[in-house]
């Protein structure tokens, strides 16, 4: 076999201790991948295939991209599920003897990249591991970038929820599961962009414990809580993280179980209709819960602010600290105003120290730890004037928070000694260090210092001495320090100089002076950059062994940012503390939609309504036309309980909510078909999730259930469903339709009432009035439709009897039949409506003006809407003229 080239044997050597991995290889400029793993690359990429020639017999695909981009194809590479090695040249070439030494710097992958631009700013980013073990499954997840490192054990049935909660870019399994292909492809879908499976001696118990006590250094595990497959799921990731990815993990400092009962569940389809954090109609935050409610001041506290949003407590006592906390920010607007200004500009702690962990952090990163740092006592003294004196006792988590911030005094002195306030990104060509930090340093720095000294007055000696006016001392990296003389000068070239190369306007010299000089500035410049290197990692060493107190703090900040958001934003905007109660109560009164109210025009303000739920009237079915305002309506009721739940006051005057397991939202819509499944199929799935997952204590709003199929199939399945959470399930329960016949329901049902949504006409206009008021919507507008869009009175009546023939089959409908037959219908109901007491004169001015506006009506152009509008306003004439006569 014949030998091969000392530079493919350094690349396959390289290859070789990261076989999983695409090998970025630095040559020159550039970074390029040979082999497989170039055609890969061009691929996935759209590089260029070209080959390289390592020698007359080997030539191998290569493809490759400047190493100035390196970020933005790494994040490329790694969001196509890609395991990325970048192997850097570890010396200087114009030092190498031979071929220059290389090696992998790191090792990233979706789940723990710690740069831009893969990593956004204000979210999380997760690396996850499983560990199942018969129907319970073991969890864990750490976002590198912060060191967040949780675990739990949930039911395996509830585990899809959690991932399409914790939505991972990663993903660590056990084989078995791994082959599991229905379940992988449902994680892809989730948009995992990597599924890694792991050796199943990963995930024994005794390899396990092993591995977690070899990285915390603790005897037991038992500090980390009650989840032992979640410490199992934990060790798989400390176990992969420390075997692939050359990470250093020191910002690991603690792992913590949670439990999934500890906050209010919500399932993927109530997040989305919710639009917790984006709209459903783009897709963009903006429009979204956490967008309305985000006024804070730093990324961290923004991530905090969006996972209490898709996570809110369901336990009294962490809500009510919460609550607590906000409402002394809220009720001191000096305090809130210094905690957000000393917020404002705050660099993102949680990340900078993740950097100081894993060993990535520059000068830059440092003095903004330093300028971050020292606003803490501020922070910290403003909340201590709180806690003295009698408001201690009402300052909820505000109290807790004070003592986990830490001033970290010793560190913000350190930077402040060592590093210069500006410096530079580089690490290696110094300007870091401050002068007076170390006597060595500056002893070289005065070294080469006197040495550029010496050639300013070398310069000015030999211009005088040659009569050269123009002749410089330059330096560059071939030559070292030379002497250059222009083509008109160079007759005066003394003999003492020795020619070195010709330029096109001249010629370059050097002295033996010159060189004697040379070897001292510039050794003494080059020790002082390496000096100045080491100073500052031990600088970053220091930090380092500080990570605890850092990581505490930079915890307690988001925290402050997010409560001090939510105060801002309960003042602004006149939010009222929620009162919890123990018992599944829910009031409001003058509930508003924080996100709708924010976004109507000036001129039409929000409407406020009340909601009463309790055990006793658990039920409200709510009927009303189209665009009348019950969606906004059940879901102004659902934030309510979210937004109290997540610690935050409620949009409303007064509320008080009994403490919610569940939320549910669901609307029976017709988007889903571009996901291609029936929507009806959809609809009837997730109400079957609700009615298998809800309880007593759940809140289930149900918008238009039972729409996506065929009336009477639809008003069945509404009715069933109704019923069965109102008898069986006994959750509280939002239900609007448009089957006014569901409001006998509303009729029979002993903990039911009906409430429908107000119209009134004005100066001919018809007006939405936005007002719940009790009482069931008794009409139905389908034939009076059909009539004033000029279809043949034979066919209208044709129609009105199959109408009454099917209502008379309503005896077959799952539902009590006394109540449904009871049911007001427009046809009975209209003559009782219009009979007996309208009392005008035929000649009343009111009939004629109606009769005016039928006449020229341009009925060709009016949507059934409009139709049923302008109806609906005759009729009320009608009605308040008759009995006001
Ligand atoms: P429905 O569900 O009855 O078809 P929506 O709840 O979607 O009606 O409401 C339609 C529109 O009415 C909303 O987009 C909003 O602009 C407006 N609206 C709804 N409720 C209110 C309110 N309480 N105050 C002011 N405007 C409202």
């Amino acid at each position: 076999m014949p030998k091969h080239p000392p530079m493919y044997r350094q690349y396959r050597q390289l290859k070789a201790e990261h076989p999983n991995a695409l090998l970025l290889y630095r040559l020159g400029d550039f970074y390029e991948l040979f082999e497989e793993d170039a055609e890969i690359a061009a691929r996935e990429l759209g590089l260029t295939l070209t080959r390289r020639r390592f020698s007359k017999d080997l030539h191998l695909p290569m493809a490759g991209f400047p190493y100035r981009y390196a970020n933005r194809y790494i994040a490329r590479l790694i969001g196509k599920g890609y395991m990325v090695a970048v192997a850097d040249q570890l010396e200087d070439s114009r030092q190498a003897k031979g071929l220059v030494k290389r090696g992998v710097v790191r090792v990233v992958t979706s789940g723990t990249v710690m740069e831009h631009p893969f990593l956004k700013e204000t979210a999380d980013n997760f690396l996850l591991a499983l560990a199942p073990q018969g129907e319970t499954v073991g969890l864990a997840f750490v976002d590198l970038s912060t060191g967040n490192f949780q675990c739990t054990q949930l039911p395996r049935a509830d585990l899809p929820e959690e991932l399409a909660h914790l939505r991972p870019s990663e993903v660590l399994l056990p084989p078995a599961l791994h082959a599991d292909a229905p379940f992988c492809q449902s994680l892809r879908e989730l948009g995992v962009a990597r599924l890694s499976p792991l050796d199943e001696a990963v995930f024994s118990p005794q390899a396990a414990r092993r591995t977690l006590q070899a990285h915390f250094g603790v005897a037991s595990t038992e500090a980390f809580g009650d989840a032992p497959l979640g410490h199992i799921a934990a060790a798989a990731i400390l176990h992969y993280l420390k075997t692939n990815h050359l990470a250093e993990l020191s910002h690991l400092t603690t792992l913590s179980a949670y439990h999934l009962p500890d906050y209010l569940a919500l399932d993927t389809v109530t997040r989305r209709n919710l639009e917790l954090t984006r709209t459903l109609r783009d897709g963009n935050r903006r429009g979204s819960l956490w967008h309305t409610l985000d006024e804070t001041q730093t990324r961290m506290g923004a991530r905090l602010l969006r996972r209490w949003i898709l996570q809110p407590l369901a336990h009294r006592p962490a809500i009510q600290s919460r609550l607590d906390a906000v409402e002394t920010l809220v009720g001191d607007a000096f305090l809130r105003h210094d905690v957000r200004a000393a917020l404002r500009g705050m660099y993102d702690l949680e990340r900078l120290a993740g950097r100081i962990g894993y060993g990535n952090a520059n000068a830059r990163d440092l003095v903004n730890l330093k300028n971050t740092l020292s606003r803490v006592p501020a922070i910290k003294a403003a909340l201590a004037t709180k806690m003295t004196g009698d408001g201690a006792e009402g300052v909820g988590a505000l109290a807790d928070l004070q003592t986990r911030l830490h001033p970290l005094t010793d560190i913000v002195d350190l930077v402040n000694r060592a590093l210069v306030d500006e410096p530079p990104i580089l690490l290696t060509e110094g300007g870091l260090i401050k002068p007076g930090f170390n006597p060595q340093l500056d002893a070289l720095r005065q070294t080469a210092q006197s040495g550029r000294d010496w050639l300013t007055e070398y310069e000015a000696a030999e211009r005088e001495r040659t009569g050269i006016k123009n002749l410089r001392v330059k330096y560059n990296q071939v030559f070292g320090f030379f002497i250059e003389v222009t083509k008109s000068n160079l007759s005066r070239v003394p003999a003492d100089y020795e020619r070195r190369a010709t330029i096109a306007s001249g010629e370059r010299f050097i002295t033996p002076q010159l060189k004697a000089r040379e070897s001292e500035i510039l050794t003494a410049e080059e020790n002082a950059n390496s000096l100045e290197y080491d100073l500052f990692a031990e600088v970053r060493q220091t930090i380092a062994r500080r990570l605890p107190p850092l990581q505490e703090t930079a915890r307690a900040l988001a925290q402050l940012d997010a409560l001090a958001s939510l105060a801002e934003v309960a003042a602004l905007r006149g939010y009222a503390k929620p009162r919890l109660a123990d018992s599944p109560l829910l009031r409001l009164r003058e509930g508003r939609h924080p996100v709708v109210e924010q976004h109507l025009p000036d001129e039409t303000p929000f409407v406020p309504n009340d909601c009463e739920l309790s055990p006793d009237r658990r039920l409200i079915v709510l009927t009303g036309p189209n665009m009348s305002g019950k969606s906004v309506y059940l879901r102004q009721v659902a934030l309510a309980v979210l937004m109290a739940q997540m610690g935050s006051f409620v949009a409303a005057a007064e509320a008080e909510i009994g403490l919610t397991d569940r939320l549910f939202v669901r609307a029976g819509a017709s988007d889903d078909i571009s996901q291609g499944r029936s929507t009806f199929l959809v609809e009837m799935s997730e109400t079957a999730h609700i009615l298998r997952h809800a309880t007593e204590r759940s809140l289930v709003v149900l918008d238009e259930v039972g729409r996506g199929t065929s009336t009477y199939d639809g008003l069945s399945l509404a009715w069933a469903v109704a019923e069965e959470v109102h008898q069986t399930v006994r959750a509280r329960c939002l239900f609007a339709t448009h089957f006014h016949e569901l409001t006998a329901l509303g009729d029979a049902l002993p903990a039911a009432a009906n409430f429908s949504m107000a119209v009134r006409e004005e100066g001919g206009e018809v007006l939405f009035l936005r007002r719940l008021v009790p009482g069931g919507s008794d009409r139905s507008y389908g034939i009076h439709v059909a009539r004033l869009a000029g279809l043949p009175t034979r066919v209208l009546e044709k129609a009105r009897q199959i109408l009454a023939s099917l209502e008379g089959d309503a005896a077959s409908l799952p539902c009590p039949a006394t109540a449904l037959a009871e049911a007001p219908t427009p046809y009975a109901a209209e003559p009782r409506s219009l009979g007996d007491d309208l009392l005008l004169p035929a000649d009343d001015p009111l009939v004629w003006s109606i009769l005016r506006e039928l006449y020229r009506l341009d009925i060709a152009n009016l949507t059934p809407l409009e139709a049923l509008i302008r109806l609906n306003a005759w009729q009320q004439q009608l009605k308040r003229g008759g009995t006001s006569s």
